[in-house]
């Protein structure tokens, strides 16, 4: 841990993916990217973290980055853990740096790869993956981890500590299950909005043959479009398996409503992201509506772009939500998902963590292990989003077998991208981009 941080580099990586309509949704067509983050060291490891955007404007978060860095140079791991929320803050509450946020947008996102690669340093040194690093840290260390400003209306340290001291309880065979057994998932690679009926058909028929029993198509195009590639990922899964559904924020609240009511023909297990992000309210009514619908058996999820703790925390107390999706970078970093998957066990709902992109799955399987162990204890309810995209590019990257995440091994935060893929795609100089 005496181990000193003696430059902060940040490169600008774009993978082209927009072009073939990966990653296509009703609001977004992206150029999956990431601000990637790299610690240097005195002792020679090299800490990694990146957040993800969805393109254009990448630059504008790297540039975030190298304007928070400076808390970061020429400080000790050991120091920067000594009290947490201090370092948390020095990022979060920067007396100017916060104005630009405050705690969302690009200034937290750059946030939230610096924190990610402070932990992945920490995670290296202790020759532990991430999860493992926190389901074996002591409650009272992992409490000290969590800012709780701004939500001891909701949870206090006491509580957390209460939740994290009963999730020891069984930790030992609850971690023999998952390393035998890999952690649930479901697949968002069947149902992209810019694919046709055969590609999806096809798709879906590849996935329910690989092991998956839950799957995610993107809604918001024209009613019937969506109806038509509902009925068709449904008849292909039978009525057990879970068919999930993500309007990427595209309708008003009202129009949420009559088009579930149209949607609920085929089951859906959740309407994700029904409108727009920050409106709390909108979800409540969302949220009671589609209950009505279906007799509860459909919920509201959503996160992914749910700026902070704040906005989970308003999202819980209305009871908006049913399933949260906390996003691993979009937060600023572990300290700030720690607080957040604290919130969900105290409003006893269910951690179904956003990923896809470029490295959020990497990341996110660490945070729904950790989860697991030591607060949620439960896997009712519980699976991790798989986006079979750009893997390849990580010196660590997911494995799954029959629709089911095992657990990464290698020590970190599993956010460590190949250098040649770095070179290759940094923009605008890299060879893909020249
Ligand atoms: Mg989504």
């Amino acid at each position: 841990m005496n181990v000193t941080v003696t430059a902060v580099d940040v490169h600008d990586v774009r993978f082209p993916t927009a072009a073939a309509g990966d990653g296509s949704d009703a609001i977004n067509r992206g150029d999956y990217s990431a601000t990637y983050v790299e610690l240097h060291t005195d002792a020679g490891v090299t800490g990694a973290g990146f957040t993800f955007t969805n393109g254009r404007g990448n630059e504008i978060t790297c540039a975030a980055v190298r304007a928070l860095a400076h808390h970061v140079t020429g400080r000790t791991v050991a120091e920067i853990f000594a009290d947490p929320v201090a370092f948390w803050r020095s990022l979060t509450a920067d007396v100017q740096l916060r104005w630009l946020g405050p705690e969302k947008g690009v200034i937290h996102m750059a946030t939230g790869a610096l924190v990610n690669a402070v932990w992945d340093l920490r995670a290296k040194l202790a020759g532990k993956p991430m999860w493992r690093l926190l389901a074996e840290l002591p409650t009272d260390e992992l409490v000290a981890s969590v800012d709780f400003r701004h939500i001891t209306d909701a949870l206090t340290p006491d509580e957390a500590g209460a939740i994290l001291d009963k999730g020891l309880v069984g930790l030992d065979d609850r971690l023999a299950a998952l390393t035998r057994d890999g952690f649930p998932s479901y697949t968002t690679s069947v149902g992209w909005l810019g694919y046709p009926d055969d590609k999806v058909r096809a798709l879906t028929r590849a996935a329910y043959a690989q092991g998956w029993r839950a799957m995610k198509m993107k809604v918001g195009g024209a009613p019937a479009d969506d109806l038509r590639r509902a009925r068709i990922i449904r008849s292909e899964i039978g009525p057990d398996a879970l068919l999930m559904m993500d309007a990427n924020q595209v309708w008003d609240v009202d129009e949420a409503i009559t088009n579930m009511a149209a949607l609920a023909e085929v089951d859906p297990y959740w309407i994700e992201e029904p409108t727009h992000a920050d409106d709390i309210l909108g979800h409540a009514r969302i949220a009671r509506a589609v209950t009505d619908l279906t007799g509860g058996r459909c919920r509201v999820a959503t996160g992914e772009v749910a700026a902070n703790r704040v906005i989970f925390k308003q999202l819980l107390q209305a009871e908006a939500i049913g399933v949260m999706q906390i996003d691993a970078c979009r937060v600023g970093g572990v300290n700030e998902v720690l607080a957040e998957i604290l919130l969900a066990a105290k409003f006893g709902v269910p951690v179904c963590p956003h990923a896809g992109g470029v490295g959020l799955c990497e990341y996110v399987q660490h945070l729904a292990v950790f989860d697991h162990l030591r607060v949620g204890t439960s896997l009712d309810g519980r699976m991790v989003e798989y986006v079979d995209h750009l893997h390849e590019h990580f010196t660590d990257p997911v494995r799954t077998r029959h629709g089911r995440y095992l657990l990464p091994e290698a020590p970190g935060y599993s956010a460590t991208m190949k250098p040649e893929s770095i070179a290759t795609y940094r923009f605008p100089d890299g060879p893909v981009w020249r």
